[in-house]
C-alpha cells in the first residue's frame, strides 16, 4: 500500500466516478451519436476530451514531466478546492497553512468546513518547521507552501520544502504559480522522489492567460488518478484547451514578457527606496513586490484617485504597513512611481 491511499478520504476512495461518453469509447469513429451532442458543425458542438491528452503532452514536453503526471483544472484554484476534498473530511482533518500567504487555501477548507491550523512564516518569511511538525497530527492531510510566496514574493528554500517532505506524513502542495520568475527550479525535480508532492502551476501569470482559467498540477500518476476521479468531467473547455496550445507552441513570446518583467521589477526595486513615502521593499521572487509604507490605507487611496489599483495586505499577519505592487509594463510602472512622487510632494507640503 502507498503511503498516499489512508490519507484518501473513505468516501473518495470508495467513489464510482461519473463514466463521460467520449471516455468509454477508445478508438476512431465517424459517427459520434453517444453524447447528445448537436450534429451541426460550430467548431465546438463536440464536447472536449475529458483528460485534455494533446494538451497534456505538450505541457510535459516542455516542464520536462510526464503526461501522467499532470492534471489541469479551470484555474489552480480549482486544483485546491479539488485537494481538500480528496483528502480532508469535514470536521475531522485539517489543512495546514504559512500565513502570510494566498488567501484561497483558508477559503476552500472553509468552504469544505474543513478546518485550518495556521504555523505563521518566521521573520524573514520561511517556514518554522519544526513548529509545523509539533502542530502536525493524523488528521493533518494537507500542508500548502506557497513559493514564490504571495505576498510576501521571497521563495521558500529548498531544503526546507526537503525538510518537510521527509517529515511530514501528509501531502505536501508547493503552489509555484509565481515560479516563472523565481530563479530557483521547480519542486516538480522531486516528484519521482515523494509520493505525496504536488505541485501547483498556472498559466494564469507568466504565461499572459488568467482569463482562460488553465491551472496545472503535478503530482505522481496515483494523485492524478484522484484528481481525475472526483473533477467535473469536462472541466477544462475546448477554447481553453485551444488557447493553451497555442501559446505552448510560441513560449519564446512568455520567455520575453518574463525578461521584461524581470527589468521592470529591478527597475522599481532600485527606484521605490529613493521615495519617502516607501520604508522597505521585500526582495521579490515574483511578479509582485511587497512594500512597507508609512499609511497603508491612505496611500492606496491616494492611488486609487489616480486610477491606480493596488493591493493593501496591512492587515495580514507579518504584513504590517504592506501593500503589494504588481509589476506592469514600463508605462504602467511610470504611472505608479510618478503617483508616488507626487504623493511624497504634497505630504511635504503638508
Ligand atoms: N496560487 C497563488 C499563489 C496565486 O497568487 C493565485 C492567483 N492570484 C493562484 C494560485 C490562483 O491562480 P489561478 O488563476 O490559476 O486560479
Amino acid at each position: 500500500m502507498s503511503s498516499l491511499d489512508p490519507l484518501v478520504r473513505p468516501n473518495i476512495r470508495a467513489l464510482r466516478p461519473y463514466s463521460s461518453a467520449r471516455s468509454e469509447f477508445q478508438g476512431v469513429a465517424s459517427v459520434l451519436l453517444d453524447a447528445n451532442e448537436n450534429p451541426f458543425e460550430t467548431g465546438f458542438n463536440r464536447y472536449p476530451d475529458p483528460l485534455q491528452r494533446l494538451l497534456k503532452d505538450k505541457i510535459a514536453e516542455i516542464k520536462g514531466v510526464r503526461a501522467e503526471q499532470i492534471f489541469l483544472g479551470n484555474g489552480s484554484d480549482e486544483a485546491i478546492d479539488l485537494l481538500i476534498r480528496i483528502f480532508c473530511e469535514p470536521g475531522v482533518d485539517h489543512i495546514l497553512s504559512l500565513p502570510p500567504t494566498y488567501g484561497m487555501y483558508r477559503v476552500s477548507a472553509d468552504i469544505a468546513n474543513v478546518p485550518i491550523v495556521e504555523v505563521p512564516l518566521t521573520a524573514d518569511f520561511q517556514p518554522d518547521v519544526d513548529t509545523i511538525l509539533q502542530k502536525a497530527d493524523a488528521h493533518s492531510k494537507l500542508l500548502f507552501i506557497c513559493s514564490p510566496n504571495n505576498p510576501t514574493a521571497n521563495d521558500i528554500k529548498l531544503d526546507h520544502i526537503r525538510d518537510i517532505l521527509r517529515r511530514f506524513s501528509g501531502v505536501v502542495v508547493v503552489d509555484e504559480a509565481y515560479i516563472d520568475f523565481s530563479e530557483r527550479a521547480s519542486c516538480t525535480t522531486l516528484l519521482d522522489e515523494f509520493e505525496r508532492l504536488v505541485v501547483l502551476q498556472t498559466f494564469s501569470k507568466a504565461w499572459g492567460l488568467a482569463g482562460v482559467r488553465l491551472g496545472m498540477a503535478f503530482a505522481p500518476p496515483a494523485t492524478i488518478g484522484l484528481f481525475n476521479k472526483v473533477k467535473p468531467p469536462y472541466n477544462i473547455n475546448q477554447l481553453t484547451q485551444d488557447a493553451a496550445y497555442l501559446a505552448l507552441e510560441n513560449a519564446e513570446e512568455k520567455d520575453q514578457w518574463v525578461q521584461e518583467i524581470l527589468t521592470e521589477r529591478a527597475r522599481l526595486e532600485e527606484q521605490l527606496p529613493t521615495l519617502a513615502c516607501i520604508e522597505h521593499v521585500f526582495p521579490s521572487q515574483a511578479n509582485f513586490l511587497l512594500v512597507r509604507v508609512g499609511v497603508p490605507r491612505e496611500l492606496y487611496q491616494f492611488l486609487v484617485e489616480r486610477g491606480i489599483v493596488v493591493r493593501d495586505r496591512s492587515r495580514m499577519p507579518g504584513c504590517t504597513g504592506c501593500l503589494r505592487f504588481t509589476v506592469g509594463d514600463p508605462q504602467e510602472n511610470d504611472l505608479l512611481l510618478a503617483a508616488l512622487r507626487d504623493y511624497d510632494l504634497q505630504n511635504d507640503q503638508s
